[in-house]
């Protein structure tokens, strides 16, 4: 079944040409990997460096009374995919980033540290009352695959530092060997398990909005090993987002 997914994903060139050049997913349950039906075309290797549209003048930068709402509507050139309307900016950094962890180049919805997002309660640590955000959040259409930034090993969920229902029923870690948790958070789809042993560039999931209430994104968070929420660590430097 994975293979059948990632040989689509290929053929619709939404995957980075590492991960179709890499071929299906490999995991612990399968060892033999089969050959891609497509492989890496100039199209797909050749990103366009500016964002996929200019934000229209009637798009607003985020702010805690008028959150900003996705720029455009239409059918991303990066993913062949529909920007999710449900969308919600809470940041005025309007740039369309690329990243090791997703297909495509999506903009920054939530970042991390104090946000004036509603969804979280007021932290001691934030003015305004305002809360604070343990990941960042990367909107993206419903079905943007995910990838894994790391190498690295799927734990079990109820681990301790097990996350809540906030992060979705899908949500799940990825335990570096440099002992961090990372945690993947709203899946619509996820395919990977317990044990398996990921590589970077490797197909994990597709974005969806398991338990978010601002539509498609990945949440990306970063602990300590085996830490809670409260041990979330800057996530931006292993989120290596770039312009
Ligand atoms: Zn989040």
């Amino acid at each position: 079944m994975r293979r059948t997914v990632v040989a689509a994903l290929c053929v619709m060139l939404v995957l980075p040409p590492s991960a179709c050049a890499a071929g299906p997913p490999a995991s612990a349950h399968s060892p033999t990997a089969a050959k891609p039906s497509a492989g890496p075309t100039p199209a797909a290797t050749s990103a366009p460096a500016s964002p996929p549209t200019s934000a229209p003048a009637s798009a607003r930068s985020a702010s805690a009374s008028a959150p900003g709402r996705h720029p455009t509507s239409r059918v991303s050139p990066h993913t062949g995919l529909t920007p999710d309307p449900r969308n919600r900016f809470y940041t005025d950094d309007k740039s369309w980033y690329a990243s090791p962890w997703y297909s495509g180049r999506h903009r920054i919805m939530v970042e991390y540290g104090c946000t004036p997002a509603p969804y979280y309660d007021p932290d001691p640590r934030c003015p305004d009352r305002h809360g604070f955000h343990h990941g960042v959040d990367i909107a993206m259409p419903c079905g943007t695959p995910i990838l894994s930034g790391v190498r690295g090993r799927i734990i079990r969920p109820k681990s301790p530092g097990a996350p809540g229902p906030a992060y979705g029923s899908t949500a799940f870690r990825i335990r570096t060997p440099a002992g961090r948790d990372v945690l993947v958070g709203h899946a619509r789809r996820v395919f990977v398990r317990p044990g398996d042993v990921v590589r970077r560039g490797e197909l994990i999931a597709l974005a969806g909005s398991r338990g978010a209430p601002d539509g498609c994104h990945l949440h990306l968070e970063v602990r300590r090993r085996g830490g809670g929420v409260a041990e979330a660590v800057n996530p931006m430097r292993l989120a290596a987002l770039r312009t």
